[in-house]
Parts: structure tokens; C-alpha cells; sequence
């Protein structure tokens, strides 16, 4: 059960909607965001949600089976739409491109980038300047300086910043230069991460864990919820299964049932998810006619000099060829997607 409180709800009142919650068989937890303040009601008994929905200060009660509630679509019906500001909107109605290189290298790349991003009218751009690598020799990014000159191109011609936060220390530092918090594959069950992540008032995209269940995935995305952020993007990024002739396997199964069970807008990163470049292009296609709402995608002017991730790169050539595709599919994923 959830239980969403009016604005104007009294403590004398939240506690008596709790004395009530807690007499019916429910243990209720207490959740503020933004803009709204819930009572999340763990519990199975049988109860008559009128008998709380007529209390002073209820705003309206729902149902809610899932465990994973805040998320869940079985109250919020309307699907969440991200604002962005200057114009750039993360929704159901429109898809969204967000690229650029796996990691921010220097500051020529990132002018280049920005100039072919603006030229191509994609309005968010990704760049990792604090890297999770697998060995402790890569490239492990430039940090707060990288994010700096990045922010700073981008911002100065209307492009939203995506970039990876690897701990609870970096919120702080980032927070002034990003437009939306990262939550990399390997981060997406530290949950002291993710309840950080929850007091900040930017969107944070949360990659799936490699190894996360959907069920543990939409769990991640409650902690970020339940501690107070409702802006909260998830992005399919491929699993670890057996098969060993590409980087990770795609689940693009996920996206539909993400978006059947969540209200939350759904991405997919393919560049990831395949970890080939000749074949990112068709799962970002793929991705888009299951119905994600957004792709994450790696380009590079030169993906064989990228200090990370160049075999999944897209270039430039490539880039323009891809976002021509993807233009062309939104129309047909409309279609299908009429929510
Ligand atoms: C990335 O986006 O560069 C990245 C490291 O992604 P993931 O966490 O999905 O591996
Ligand atoms: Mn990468």
C-alpha cells in the first residue's frame, strides 16, 4: 500500500495516519521528496483503503503489489517525464540521444564533440572522468579537472552533462558540473551510493547491475527514490550470462517489462550491451522498437585512439548514420508505444 500525504499534512496528522497504518498490519515508512511526501506501507493484511484515504491529510491511497512501490506503475499511471531545463525533457513522448567518448580525455576532444553533438542537435552528452576499470593500469579517467572543461564546453552551447559517480565523496565535488549522476554497472547495488544519491536534486541514470535481477535493479532504483529523488533514469546495459563472443548480452526484454511495471523512462546503452561496434547500431534500433525511451551511446572522433572502450565506439561517420536511423525509427516506435 502507498499512501501519498497532501502538502499541507500536519505531523499530528501524519502520526495519526501512521497510528492507523501500523493498527491495520502495515509498517509504514516515511518518505520525502521534492515534491511529495509518501507513507510506504510494507504488509500484506486485508484492509478497506477508504477507512485511510477519509483521514485528514491523505491526498490519495493505492494499492500497490510490487514490492519495489515508489517505482511501481500500479499508482503512478502517467509515466515520469525529467525536465532538464533549457528545453531538454526525458520522457515516454520523445526519444532522447545522449553520446559522446567512454571517457573525457582531454580538452580538444571535448570541443570537437560538443561541436558535432550541437551540429547533430543532440542535446546531452556522456563522458566518463572517474572510470570503474577492470584493471587497476587503465586509463581510470581525469577526474574533477576533466569534468570541469567538459561541463563548461557543453554548458556554453545548451548540452546536458552525463557523467559517472563512483562514491559517495565524488556527489559533492560533481554536483556543481553535472546535469545527471551516472550510476555505473558496478555501482548499482552500493547502496550508501545510491541513498546519497537520493538528497540530491539532479537526475541520477542507473545502469542495471551486471549481475541484478530486474526485481534487484527496480529495488536500486527505490533506494534512490525512497530517500528523496524522484528523477531516477533507468538504462539496460547488458548482462553477464555465458556467452563469450561479445562484451555483455543485451536484455532487451527488459525494456518492455521496465516500462510495463515502472512509470520511470527506460534507456538503453548498447555500446555496453554488445561491446562491438559493427554491432551497436542494430541494438540501438532494437533497443528503440522494444520501446526505450533513450539510448546511451559511445562516439569518438577517433575510436581506435580512445583511451577506453574503442572497439565499441562509435565514430563520427558512423554517429551521423546511427542518429539518422534512430530519427527514423521514433516514428514507428510511436506507434507502438502509444502511452
Ligand atoms: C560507461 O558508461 O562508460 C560505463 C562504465 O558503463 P557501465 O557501468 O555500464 O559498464
Ligand atoms: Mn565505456
Amino acid at each position: 500500500m502507498l499512501i501519498q500525504l497532501k502538502q499541507t499534512c500536519l505531523p499530528d496528522q501524519v502520526a495519526c495516519i501512521i497510528d492507523k497504518v501500523k493498527e491495520s498490519g502495515y509498517k509504514p515508512a516515511s518518505v520525502k521528496t521534492a515534491s511529495n511526501h509518501y507513507l510506504v506501507c510494507i504488509g500484506s493484511a486485508e484492509v478497506d483503503i477508504r477507512t485511510i484515504g477519509h483521514l485528514p491529510g491523505v491526498k490519495d491511497v493505492y494499492v500497490v503489489e510490487d514490492s519495489n512501490k515508489l517505482v511501481s506503475r500500479q499508482w503512478r499511471v502517467n509515466p515520469t517525464q525529467i525536465d532538464l531545463g533549457e528545453g531538454v525533457t526525458i520522457s515516454r513522448t520523445q526519444f532522447t540521444i545522449a553520446a559522446g567518448p567512454c571517457s573525457i580525455e582531454n580538452e580538444e576532444q571535448v570541443i570537437k564533440t560538443v561541436s558535432f553533438l550541437k551540429k547533430q542537435n543532440i542535446s546531452i552528452m556522456r563522458g566518463g572522468i572517474f572510470k570503474p576499470r577492470s584493471s587497476p593500469y587503465a586509463f581510470r579517467g581525469l577526474g574533477i579537472d576533466g569534468l570541469k572543461f567538459f561541463s563548461k564546453h557543453c554548458r556554453a552551447n545548451g548540452i546536458k552533462v552525463v557523467s559517472e559517480v563512483m562514491q559517495v565523496s565524488q556527489i559533492e565535488l560533481m554536483y556543481p558540473y553535472v546535469d545527471i549522476f551516472q550510476v555505473g554497472t558496478r555501482n548499482a547495488q552500493n547502496f550508501n551510493l545510491l541513498d546519497e544519491l537520493g538528497k540530491v536534486d539532479k537526475p541520477v541514470l542507473l545502469k542495471r547491475g551486471m549481475s541484478s535481477t530486474l526485481t534487484e535493479f527496480l529495488a536500486s532504483a527505490e533506494y534512490i527514490f525512497s530517500s528523496g529523488n524522484e528523477k531516477i533514469i533507468l538504462c539496460e546495459r547488458g548482462i553477464r550470462a555465458f556467452e563469450k563472443e561479445y562484451r555483455n548480452t543485451l536484455d532487451l526484454n527488459a525494456i518492455p517489462y521496465l516500462k510495463d511495471k515502472s512509470h520511470l523512462p527506460v534507456f538503453c546503452d548498447p555500446s555496453h550491451g554488445v561491446g562491438v561496434r559493427e554491432y551497436v547500431e542494430p541494438m540501438a534500433l532494437a533497443a528503440q522498437m522494444a520501446g526505450a525511451d533513450g539510448v546511451l551511446l559511445e562516439i569518438h572522433e577517433t575510436p581506435e585512439k580512445a583511451a577506453s572502450d574503442g572497439q565499441q565506439t562509435l565514430n563520427f561517420q558512423e554517429a551521423i548514420q546511427t542518429f539518422r536511423r534512430l530519427r527514423m525509427g521514433d516514428a514507428m516506435r510511436k506507434n507502438w508505444w502509444n502511452d
